[in-house]
């Protein structure tokens, strides 16, 4: 098993966006119950090396040419960072002269192995779904000796020192961290990391929206709110 993986090209903010996985099965620090990727059977948060890689950058290169792509937004099955040649998929990005977008859930990103990879590329995005450490061990099951509070300020470290565009996605649960002391809550760590956007998500999977997704006006109230700080 191996190789890399693709979205089909798609516009976002007028730019041609190729969305490439890096990972060519779930590795993630974390291993959440809403996963849409399934459960963690590899919980790492140290770089490894996978099956296949020399052909992967070739494709990637051609992927690139033959799609036109304007930004490249490393997306993967888990944390991408965990893929040692992380550092050749951003510099083969870069050598067609593309911006870097890359997405992680954020605990990694200030460690010294992890920072200087994430300062090349253009955007990063890091995330929070919860709003205590109780819920962070119940619902992200985190590797051994993670916390919630670590969480904010590895992201917040790591947004102080970037030169990027650093982007907060903030996944909004029914039932954990929707009230509205959450979401002051959620306010206070907003201004902490003070990001340069803010999204705010919801689950939009059919199987886990039943137990854990916001209601449409529930979640424009929240969306409002947050987003006008
Ligand atoms: S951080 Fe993302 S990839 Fe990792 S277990 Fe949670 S939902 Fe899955």
């Amino acid at each position: 098993m191996g190789g890399f993986s693709y979205k089909d090209i798609y516009i976002e903010d007028g730019r041609r966006v190729l969305e490439v996985n890096i990972l060519p099965e779930k590795h993630c620090n974390f291993d959440c119950i809403f996963c849409p990727i399934g459960r963690s059977q590899n919980k790492v948060d140290t770089q490894k090396s996978f099956d296949r890689i020399d052909s992967s950058l070739i494709e990637l290169e051609s992927m690139i040419e033959n799609t036109k792509a304007e930004l490249i937004f490393i997306n993967s099955k888990g944390e991408a960072l965990v893929n040692e040649k992380i550092i050749d998929v951003i510099h083969i990005i870069k050598g067609k002269g593309l911006p870097v977008k890359l997405l992680s859930n954020g605990y990694i990103l200030n460690w010294p192995e992890f920072k200087e990879i994430a300062n090349m590329c253009e955007e990063v995005i890091g995330e929070i779904k919860v709003i205590s450490n109780e819920d962070f061990q119940k619902i992200q099951r985190p590797i051994g000796g993670y916390t919630f509070e670590n969480h904010i300020l590895n992201m917040k470290a790591f947004r102080e020192q970037y030169n990027g565009k650093f982007i907060l996605e903030v996944t909004i649960l029914k039932g954990y961290n929707d009230d509205e002391e959450s979401i002051q809550k959620i306010k206070n760590i907003i201004k902490e990391i003070s990001p340069d956007k803010v999204i705010i998500a919801r689950l939009e999977e059919e199987r886990f929206k039943k137990k854990l997704g916001i209601m449409d006006e529930r979640f424009e109230e929240i969306s409002t709110a947050l987003l006008n700080i």
